[in-house]
């Protein structure tokens, strides 16, 4: 079986992104959001066999772990209120795909962020989607200002309330910002990239890993700079008495394989052990084009990980093994799901 841990809904239909809008114009004028708008599951069947149920088949890949699209999260925008109700509708329709085609999708939650408003209450959330959804993981964006860098780093107490629901259910997250309302970050080119670094180096010299022993994170398209950099990360670690940052992280933190090109890959295998690497693509997501060198899209990362030279029990390790370790309901859903 092929797992990818990385994908998000960017093919949802027309109508849930332009009720967004509407809220948020409704937000700024002081009046009340409008009505949600219908969708018929015939519109999200649409979405998906021709978005990512199609590409999953093209490339080989079996069942996408799959979350509302991180740049549309906008912890940046409106308010409290508009977070969560935006938050609401974004994991439902998550949550009608994937019992629309449980074989091939498992949900993750966005939360109901909201810059420098205690993360407390993303909980109401989080139990529902586990709970009434079934969904294995959750997204936390350690920038929900969008930029400007306005909360407390990872490693704050601000944080231990999602922690300690991430440890009682054992679900992971995946430290993902949204999107830049920064000019000086562009989105996908800079903020995504600063995000994941900035995240794997706020734990690093927290004590999370110490209080949650059991906690896991996901540090999403390939570690930022994290993987290329480890040996910056192993000295500031030694220079901090921090000890081994093999030891002091990798327990804990894992990575995904959304980097766009051999080399990238061939890279983080050779510096990060392959039992703390997840397959994903996050296809039809930041890049969409086809990359001239090899004819193929950037972003079928299955290509690369084929070249490289591993051995197939440790490919399978990436594939299918990790995943199913680092989110620990995902075979039980796997299960639960594929009997229906
Ligand atoms: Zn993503």
């Amino acid at each position: 079986m092929i797992i990818d841990c990385h994908g998000h809904y960017t093919t949802s239909p027309r109508q849930h992104e332009g009720w967004r809008g509407e809220q948020i114009e409704a937000h700024k004028a002081g009046k009340p959001p409008p009505p949600r708008p219908r969708i018929t599951d015939d519109e999200i069947r649409e979405s998906i066999a021709n978005g990512q149920l199609k590409v999953q088949r093209e490339r080989g890949t079996d069942l996408t772990i799959f979350s509302p699209r991180a740049a549309g999260m906008g912890h940046h925008l409106g308010d409290p209120t508009t977070s969560e109700a935006w938050a609401s509708a974004c994991n439902e329709l998550i949550h009608r795909v994937c019992s629309l085609f449980p074989q091939n999708f498992i949900g993750v939650a966005m939360l109901p962020q909201s810059a420098r408003v205690s993360p407390k209450n993303c909980i109401p959330e989080i139990d529902r989607c586990v709970n009434e959804y079934g969904f294995v993981g959750v997204n936390l964006n350690p920038d929900p200002s969008g930029g400007h860098w306005q909360d407390p780093p990872l490693g704050d107490r601000y944080w231990y309330p999602v922690y300690e629901k991430m440890v009682e259910y054992d679900i992971p997250a995946m430290i993902h910002v949204s999107a830049s309302c920064n000019p000086t970050h562009h989105t996908t080119g800079a903020h995504y990239l600063n995000g994941d670094t900035a995240g794997f180096n706020q734990l690093m010299t927290s004590s999370v890993l110490k209080d949650f022993p059991g906690i896991k994170f996901i540090i999403p398209h390939g570690g930022g700079a994290v993987p290329y950099h480890w040996g910056r990360y192993r000295g500031l670690a030694q220079d901090a008495k921090l000890g081994l940052l093999s030891e002091l992280m990798l327990k804990n933190v894992f990575f995904d394989t959304c980097v766009y090109h051999l080399p990238g890959q061939e890279l983080l295998a050779r510096v990060i052990p392959v039992d703390n690497i997840l397959f994903a693509s996050e296809m039809i997501g930041a890049v969409r084009g086809i990359d001239p060198q090899t004819g193929y899209h950037y972003d079928d990362t299955k290509r690369y990980i084929d070249q490289l030279p591993l051995s197939a029990a440790d490919k399978a390790k990436i594939f299918e093994g990790n995943a199913r370790r680092v989110y620990g309901r995902l075979s039980a859903t796997i299960e639960k799901q594929s009997a229906r």
